[in-house]
């Protein structure tokens, strides 16, 4: 007996990645509804606010709002569904404070971030404007085509007739890193620590286990599209795109946590509906879960057995830490106006990846005076940290912990901001466990990291799941973690899907 459907589609979770898969549905004219466990919309794209501040929850660094080329997806997601959004250029992406008072600030202009480095690294001129030209080279062949499903073989033949050379140098560079290709032209060993370090404050791997094609993305869009905060807070993204989906005809429905996707295996289909908390049952032809895989294979598929590709790719890539986190409000005589608005700072290259060694900070206010009370910025500080460190304790003891996990970070970042502690006007400590608890994300990963040295992009699953019906988007998905690249994964899985509907 067929159930009657709820609709066609049902995307669990409204990240970024979901959102977009559902507003790309919608606008194809798929009916569509989104079950958010949470009160609002946006995952690690989402906000918060406490007394007068609007803290993101997690990315402020935001790529995707070019207005040329392809890969500007965040903007074209919003198009889409007719939604535009504001943004403010950041002229500065990042100002690292590194070991060996290795200073150096990635400019929005390419030509003076090149100079600047080449300053600092005189003897490796050649080898650095290589290296980053080499980067362009693969962005310039991502950005000429139309990014969407890479296991559609209609979309696959149309962009490979027309544009055959891109489709090429894609190809080429799908199974490489960017470490090797960094070695190909670089000696310097400080210079091959900064490049890890331009890899890991996204990738959270070094060079040598970031893939080319991402790196190309990153290095390059930062000066072409350049970082632009969407005007509002992060967590406007999500609202626009929520408003676009209701104006599509799309639902989305927030409180309504699934605990369980239903398979129909014996009648020869998959997936064909979930069951949330409070017991209701929705029925959809296809099931998209923007959960992370692990929490999709391990929490909402327990009683099926791991299939062997999930399995495989388990192998192949682990979790990545999660994060200790500080969302600060301070005088706002603690950051200097000229200061950018994203830093890292490592004060020893040995503890780039341990537990609380790269410290990541991003002071929005200073692009957008509106998240924070007149005369306040917020700062957002974090830095990663594993599920490990925070489990087996008592209230008090956790409690404890993080009060002098906080005071050791703010500590640390005295050097750049010296006013900082003296300034404190609120603070809320997040730990892994908090990422856990609010995003639903096993045990608050930030997202998958290859476990060996990865063939490059080739070990990322795709969309398309082993169980009939169930696709999977998000950070665990093609091509990786950002929310410019879970738009990519959106963008994909919505066509993906589409087009098993009948809509391409
Ligand atoms: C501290 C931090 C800083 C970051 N900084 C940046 C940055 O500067 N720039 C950048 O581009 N990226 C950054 N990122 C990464 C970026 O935020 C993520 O890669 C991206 O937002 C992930 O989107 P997603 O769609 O995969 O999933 P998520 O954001 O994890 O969203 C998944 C959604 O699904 C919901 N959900 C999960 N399970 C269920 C269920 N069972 N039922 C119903 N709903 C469910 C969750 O509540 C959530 O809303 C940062 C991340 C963190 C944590």
């Amino acid at each position: 007996m067929s159930q009657i459907l709820d609709a066609e589609v049902i995307v669990i979770g409204s990240g970024l990645g979901g959102l977009v898969t559902a507003t790309q549905l919608a606008a194809k004219g798929a009916s569509v509804i989104v079950l958010e466990r949470y009160l609002i919309p946006g995952g690690s794209g989402g906000y918060f606010e406490r007394n007068g501040y609007r803290f993101d929850v997690g990315a402020s660094m935001i790529f995707g709002f070019g207005d040329r080329g392809t890969t500007n997806l965040l903007t074209r997601a919003l198009a889409a569904v007719n939604m535009k959004m504001e943004t403010i250029a950041d002229p500065v992406q990042i100002h690292y404070h590194l070991p060996n008072k290795l200073e150096i600030e990635v400019h929005r202009d390419y030509e003076k971030f090149i100079k600047e480095l080449g300053d600092r690294f005189p003897h490796e001129r050649e080898g650095i404007r290589k290296f980053y030209d080499e980067c362009w080279h693969i962005f310039n062949c991502l950005n000429a085509i139309e990014l969407l499903s890479l296991e559609e073989w209609r979309y696959l033949m149309r962009v490979f007739f027309q544009n055959p050379l891109a489709c090429l140098g894609l190809a080429a560079y799908l199974p490489q890193n960017a470490g090797d290709i960094a070695k190909k032209y670089i000696r310097d060993r400080e210079l091959l620590q900064f490049i890890d370090m331009e890899c890991y404050c996204w990738s959270v791997v070094p060079a040598e286990r970031t893939p080319a094609i991402n790196a190309g993305m990153v290095f390059s869009d930062r000066h072409y599209g350049g970082i632009n905060y969407p005007k509002g807070g992060v967590g406007k993204i999500a609202e626009k795109l929520v408003e676009g989906l209701d104006k599509a005809g799309g639902e989305i429905r927030y409180g309504a946590r699934v605990t369980q996707i239903i398979t129909k295996a014996k009648s020869g289909r998959g997936a064909i509906g979930v069951k949330l908390a409070n017991g209701d049952i929705l029925y959809a032809k296809k099931v998209v879960s923007n959960a992370t895989r692990w929490d999709t294979f391990g929490n909402l598929l327990k009683d099926e057995p791991l299939p062997n590709g999930e399995r495989g790719w388990q192998d192949r890539y682990q979790k990545s830490p999660s994060f200790l986190s500080l969302h600060l409000g301070v005088a706002a005589s603690a950051i200097p106006d000229a200061a950018a608005c994203h830093h890292i700072l490592l004060e020893d290259w040995d503890d780039m990846q341990k537990e609380q060694g790269t410290i990541f900070v991003s002071i929005p206010t200073l692009l957008d005076r509106s998240l924070a009370p007149e005369g306040h910025h917020i700062v957002h500080t974090f830095t990663p940290s594993w599920m490990s460190e925070w489990e087996g304790l008592s209230a008090s003891e956790y409690e404890q912990k993080k009060i002098i996990a906080a005071e050791k970070l703010c500590d640390r970042l005295l050097v750049i901001f010296p006013k900082l502690e003296e300034c404190l006007d609120y603070q809320e400590i997040g730990t892994p466990r908090s990422h856990r608890r609010f995003l639903g994300r096993a045990d608050g990963t930030y997202g998958p990291i290859p476990a060996g040295k990865p063939w490059g992009l080739l070990g990322m699953p795709f969309n398309r799941t082993s169980i009939p019906d169930l696709y999977c988007v998000g950070d665990s998905t093609f091509p990786g973690q950002g929310l410019n690249a879970v738009a990519f994964s959106g963008f994909a899985c919505g066509h993906l899907v589409a087009s098993t509907l009948g809509l391409v």
